[in-house]
């Protein structure tokens, strides 16, 4: 895909106003433009119900540092999207990984949203939120792409960058899935690099080789006749059905027999996977009755005869 000439059409079938900003079809930075997700950001400008888009001029024609077009869209004050650009703009710079967004060239993975407040002393407003929850949305639904490929600049920034300030990156993606979806499954992510809910003893190893990772790094160890197990912490809201997903970089050094074990009411099961291939992706490891509660859900054991590293990257329950 070299552009996104629906971008208007797709905003304004979610109900989103939108502005066309002179020729946004031709308006681009050369180079590759293949989007997977979206990015929100924050201008840093301090905007107002009088002047509601003080950022425009620069996102659109860009500052002596940096040509632009700096964004696809810029949110303004009052929830209206600017659309400034169909294909690629310098808004994203070098992704270091984030969800399911790899490392790699930003401004070819992502849309770009720069939502126009200051992230200092002034909040989104009310109406961007609203707007950009709605536009992310009908934009991640087009592209076939689920609510968590939608980030936040903070979270694929390699060079410390703070936007968008002042909401919760996790609710966002929620209130995007809600939108999506009507009401979803209960659904949780837990990532080796999830605060409180991933341990691992010190002899697994902390790796970001592998660009199919998930977030910024995963852990490995050698296998060994010993479970040693990394543990993933799920709080499950209720007993019930629930189906397990692993997601693990591949490679042709890393363990061809894997074992998942997952703590069922009736006991621990264990699932077997090939950490060789299928990598870089959600793969399904089954559907386990669980119980209610917040605890150690699924690990990955070091126990296996099976020769090659073994990976703990990424787990995924989803209430079914
Ligand atoms: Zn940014």
């Amino acid at each position: 895909m070299a552009t996104i000439p629906w971008l208007v059409d797709v905003l304004r079938g979610a109900g989103v106003q939108v502005v066309v900003e002179g020729d946004w079809l031709n308006r681009m930075r050369p180079g590759s433009f293949d989007p997977i997700g979206v990015l929100w950001h924050h201008t840093a400008s301090t905007s107002s119900a009088t002047n509601p888009h003080p950022a425009l001029n620069i996102c659109i024609n860009g500052r002596p540092d940096l040509a632009g077009p700096l964004c696809q869209a810029l949110v303004d004050y009052h929830g209206v999207f600017h659309v400034i650009s169909a294909g690629r703009c310098n808004h994203a710079g070098a992704s270091g990984g984030s969800g399911p967004i790899p490392a790699g060239d930003g401004n070819t993975m992502l849309i770009g949203w720069e939502i126009d407040y200051n992230g200092v002393n002034q909040e989104m407003t009310a109406a961007q939120y609203a707007a950009s929850v709605a536009a992310t949305a009908a934009v991640l639904t087009r592209l076939g792409r689920d609510a968590s490929y939608a980030r936040g600049h903070r979270e694929t920034s390699t060079t410390g960058k703070i936007d968008p300030s002042f909401i919760d990156l996790n609710v966002m993606r929620a209130d995007v899935a809600a939108k999506m979806g009507g009401a979803p499954a209960w659904s949780s992510i837990v990532d080796n690099a999830t605060a409180g809910r991933f341990t691992a003893s010190a002899s697994w190893g902390v790796s970001s080789f592998s660009g199919q990772r998930y977030g910024a790094d995963y852990r490995y160890a050698d296998p060994v006749a010993a479970s040693d197990p990394a543990w993933y912490r799920f709080n499950v809201p209720a007993a019930g059905n629930y189906r397990v997903d692993a997601w693990w970089p591949a490679n042709a050094g890393y363990n061809s027999a894997a074992p998942y074990i997952i703590a069922t009411t009736t006991g621990n099961r264990t699932v077997s996977v090939d950490q060789r291939a299928t990598g870089g992706q959600w793969r399904t490891l089954g559907t386990f009755a669980l119980p209610a509660g917040d605890a150690n859900r699924v690990a990955v054991s070091r126990w296996t005869t099976a020769a090659g590293l073994v990976i703990a990257d990424a787990v995924r329950l989803t209430r079914v």
